[in-house]
């Protein structure tokens, strides 16, 4: 499946926030968000404009897309199975974002950023429940165990990582064995625990004009 792999604090710009794309630099002072850079694009230092609800929305879904990588099309798919379960629609496609393999892998700080993760994960350093596993969009359940391989490289890498990963904190519904390089995902974590950077409700009235 394509994807954007043009400049990634172009997204940023754009989105006028952090995304936390690029790994460490995100937290330096380097950060375009940090040093102010305008909107990318001819009229993109224009402030003040005055954005339509439709326009609002937009930005919440590209926000939340962005974030995680993610084409438009893969996206809506997400979407419609956050529709399909049970719950309220908006929380449930947080949680489903949250819980894709490449995602917990940079949550558990083994990759730098959500696309090092990707990676990682398609590269085969991972391995799901003792078995290998090459998709970044799989979703995890309760219960599942998440390893880097045991093998110099992917160890050594994930160490690297696990290293510089100082900044950011282990989400409290894992459980991580740093010295095994094993995790275990505990439970489904609430809106209030993934913190979300949008407003998710936003993107569901996106999705049902
Ligand atoms: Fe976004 Fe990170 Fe670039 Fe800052 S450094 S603009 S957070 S990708």
């Amino acid at each position: 499946m394509g994807r954007y792999t043009g400049p990634a604090c172009r997204l940023c710009r754009r989105e006028g926030q952090k995304l936390f794309l690029k790994g460490a630099r995100c937290y330096m002072a380097k950060c375009a968000i940090e040093q102010g850079h305008a909107a990318p694009g001819q009229h993109g230092a224009r402030r003040g404009r005055k954005m339509s609800e439709y326009g609002q929305q937009l930005r919440q879904k590209q926000c939340l897309r962005r974030q995680f990588g993610m084409q438009e099309l893969q996206f809506r798919r997400f979407f419609k199975e956050a529709l399909r379960r049970k719950g309220v629609t908006g929380e449930i496609l947080l949680q489903l974002l949250e819980t894709r393999l490449d995602n917990m892998v940079y949550r558990l700080g083994f990759a730098s950023s959500r696309r090092a993760a990707r990676q990682f994960v398609l590269h085969g350093h991972i391995m799901v429940n003792g078995k290998v596993a090459t998709i970044p969009s799989m979703i995890q359940k309760v219960g599942d165990v998440i390893e880097v391989r045991d093998r110099p490289r992917s160890r050594d890498m994930a160490a690297r990582s696990l290293e510089a990963a100082t900044t950011q904190q282990t989400p409290t519904w894992v459980a991580l064995d740093r010295r095994e390089f094993r995790a275990e995902l505990q439970s489904i974590p609430t809106r209030e625990q993934i913190a979300p950077i949008v407003d998710e409700q936003a993107i569901v009235e996106l999705y049902s004009r």
